[in-house]
């Protein structure tokens, strides 16, 4: 059976960006895709848009925000500041098809197994196939974690009936379901014990986006919003309980609390501490070798790498040691530290804006 060089699960952004790298540095790669390119983003609601503002500055030292490779843009492409989630796989399906990626699609990757000879076994709804280095970029977007008794928000907001409603969680999505919640007429209160509404810093990994803070203060004058910093202790289908107060439910809580990416085959590749992956300064796992994570999870210390102008300059961190290990090099990976898609250095991570 045929060994591939490198096998990359998931076709999303961190798939399709660290296979467009690969690409350019002349090392074929596999995309092993178990939906469609993007098939995230596909399941996103249908109102949802990116937080992050795209804007084509590439040429001025400033990539745009949501770019995968140095020389792209979402904003050009797509001529949209705050994509959809369907306008952003327009984007990766150009990108694919001018790099030439291999995507085979409706693949799922079902099991993996390192052997103790270092090749990589991976069981998919197509069959077995082996390679030499894994790229995990299964995201987390599928993997959400449960409270029973509540429900989540499917393809559109649309979708959940008018009333009164009680969100758990009010990060990005406990937000984005308060204000389209209210915009279709309901009223919403939102409860988390770390009241993210409330705090102000410089890294929006730790707190809100400057786009979401506009929609908490519509919400806020709207008269049709209420935020509770305490914690949900007690969550069934007729009622939440906190400490103080006890909500009565019109229809099930919405769970907006995250996500749980042990629960995909992540959770086997990689060792776990506080829900982070265990990495190496060079995203591999500290379990297997020459498996590495790329995306949203990648986590080193107070380093965050939740966006897409985060994570993206760690692509270039993961490639670098792939060519070393074959004894390779590529200009490539310069060209992508000079368009600040490299970063190995993580003290800037501590900074705290002026003003
Ligand atoms: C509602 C929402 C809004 C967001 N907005 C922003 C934003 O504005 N800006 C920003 O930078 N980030 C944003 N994010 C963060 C976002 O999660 C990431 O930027 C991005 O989706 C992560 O890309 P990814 O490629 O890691 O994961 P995904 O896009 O989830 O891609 C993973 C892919 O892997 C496939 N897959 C998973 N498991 C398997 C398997 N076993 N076999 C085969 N295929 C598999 C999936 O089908 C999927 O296509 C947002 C996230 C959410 C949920």
């Amino acid at each position: 059976m045929k060994i591939h060089p490198v096998i990359i699960v998931g076709a999303g952004p961190a798939g399709v960006g660290v296979a467009a790298l690969l690409s350019q540095c002349a090392i074929p790669a596999l995309i092993l895709e178990r939906g469609a390119v993007g098939e995230s983003f596909l399941r996103w609601p249908k109102e949802t848009r990116f937080i992050s503002p795209s804007f084509t500055g590439n040429f001025f030292g400033s990539v745009d925000l949501n770019a995968i490779t140095p020389g792209s843009s979402p904003a050009f492409g797509l001529q949209a500041e705050h994509p959809s989630g369907r306008q952003y796989t327009y984007y990766l399906k150009d990108l694919a098809e001018h790099y030439g990626l291999k995507i085979d699609e409706g693949v799922e990757v079902l099991d993996v197994d390192v052997e103790d000879n270092g090749v990589i076994e991976l069981d998919t709804s197509e069959g077995q196939v082996r390679c030499r280095t894994l790229i995990w970029a299964g995201g987390e977007f599928q993997y959400r974690k449960t409270i029973p008794g509540t429900r989540r928000v499917g393809r559109s907001y649309k979708h959940l009936p008018k009333g009164r409603h009680v969100i758990i969680g009010g990060a990005e999505s406990g937000m984005e379901t308060a204000y389209n919640l209210v915009k279709n007429g309901s009223t919403v209160s939102v409860i988390d014990p770390s009241a993210p509404w409330a705090k102000r810093v410089s890294d929006s990994s730790y707190g809100l986006s400057p786009f979401t803070f506009s929609r908490v203060r519509s919400l806020q004058k709207s008269g049709e919003a209420e935020f509770f910093p305490e914690f949900a202790e007690d969550i069934s289908e007729k009622e939440v309980r906190t400490k103080s107060r006890t909500f009565r439910l019109e229809h099930p809580a919405i769970d907006a609390t995250g996500f749980d990416i042990k629960q995909s085959l992540a959770g086997k590749l990689f060792n776990f501490t506080d829900g982070y992956a265990e990495l190496t300064e060079c995203d591999e796992s500290t379990k297997y070798k020459n498996v590495y994570l790329v995306g949203p999870n990648v986590q080193h210390e107070k380093a965050i790498f939740c966006f897409i102008y985060k994570y993206r300059q760690r692509f270039a961190v993961v490639v670098r040691e792939i060519l070393s290990r074959w004894g390779e090099q590529s200009p490539v990976i310069a060209e992508y530290a000079q368009a600040g898609f490299l970063l190995d250095d993580l003290s800037c991570c501590d900074g705290e804006c002026e003003c």
